[in-house]
């Protein structure tokens, strides 16, 4: 099913992000968590594509296996980092060929080293270009795009970026999907300002759940987002205990998704890393705190 349908009618979706593993053993542990996943009945599954260049062959083909295996609709990640259009053309046709149903369409990155994007000769300075590219040479693809509730790392302010991601929406997006935040706040701030701005697709909230206070504090230095104190606080008093910092990180994204859900988003997109647990013991602690919440609750398993 493309993006534009999973949320037509005010249909509330499910969807998890996954990355390309390094080894075959990681790629068996992907399935499986995937295989778990798939019982909530999500409306799509999305592969990363490597920023590096080495795992980037592998995400049309982990979309391609989760489709078959699974028969969940999935959702391929494309960047133009180191990429020219002639390349772009021939990895979208070889996805039309896999009758791959969407694309997440995004600039990327910097390539590892280097401190800024610079646009390959030939190639695509900005998703916008990417996503027109789409709409004009392969329109049967579903399209979401980034959106950044603490705005872009790059960007003066919100509202600069904010008119970028309008640009995205007019050039034919489908959705967004946001970069992971951990203040329902600004989240709420950043639809709002959406809005205004004359934005309609549906705008979906990413949440990663924290299982270590390294691990966050490592994820939110590269991409900007902020870890309010009062959590990093909670996360360092239970610094020798791995299982108590999941735990504060699954308790803090049930609030997090409650919050959403009351308050009528489209859907959540889950950054999963591979694994499962985490996310299946949010959307159970949901379930048992919304139970009659019917229009908004996320399907159950
Ligand atoms: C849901 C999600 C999934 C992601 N998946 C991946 C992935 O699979 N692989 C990966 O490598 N990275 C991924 N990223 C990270 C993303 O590639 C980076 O955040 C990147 O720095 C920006 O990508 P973008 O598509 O938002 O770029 P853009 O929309 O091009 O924006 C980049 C910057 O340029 C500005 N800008 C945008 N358009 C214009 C314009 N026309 N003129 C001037 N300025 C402009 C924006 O305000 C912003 O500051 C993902 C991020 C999110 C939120």
């Amino acid at each position: 099913m493309k993006i534009s349908d999973i949320y037509s009618n005010a249909r509330f979706a499910l969807s998890f992000e996954v990355f390309p593993p390094k080894t075959p053993e990681g790629l068996a542990l992907l399935y499986r968590a995937v295989e778990e996943l798939s019982t909530f009945q999500p409306g799509f599954i999305s592969c990363t594509y490597g920023a590096g260049g080495s795992t980037q062959d592998q995400t049309l083909q982990i979309v391609t296996e989760i489709r078959d295996r699974f028969q969940v609709t999935t959702t391929a990640h494309l960047t133009c980092t180191n990429t020219t259009i002639t390349q772009l053309r021939e990895w979208l046709q070889d996805a039309t060929t896999r009758k791959i149903e969407n694309i997440m369409a995004l600039r990327g990155d910097p390539p590892r080293g280097e401190q800024s994007f610079i646009k390959v000769d030939g190639g695509l300075a900005h998703a916008n270009e990417l996503v027109t590219l789409l709409r004009n040479e392969f329109p049967h693809f579903g399209i979401g795009v980034a959106g950044y509730p603490e705005k872009h790392h790059e960007a003066e302010t919100l509202e600069t970026d904010i008119d970028s991601l309008k640009r995205k929406v007019d050039s034919g997006a489908n959705a967004i999907f946001t970069q992971l935040f951990y203040d329902n706040t600004d989240f709420f701030r950043f639809h709002e300002k959406c809005l205004a701005s004359g934005i309609t697709v549906p705008i979906i909230p990413g949440l990663l759940p924290i299982l270590s206070l390294a691990q966050i504090q490592r994820i939110t230095n590269m991409c900007g987002a902020t870890l309010p104190q009062n959590l990093a606080t909670n996360l360092d008093n239970a610094h020798e205990d791995p299982a108590a910092q999941s735990a504060i990180g699954i308790e803090h994204a049930t609030r997090q998704c409650v919050d959403l859900l009351k308050n009528g988003v489209s859907g959540i997109h889950f950054y999963v890393l591979n694994k499962s647990e985490a996310t299946i013991k949010i959307l159970n602690n949901v379930r048992t705190l919304l139970p009659s919440h019917s229009n908004n609750h996320p399907p159950s398993s």
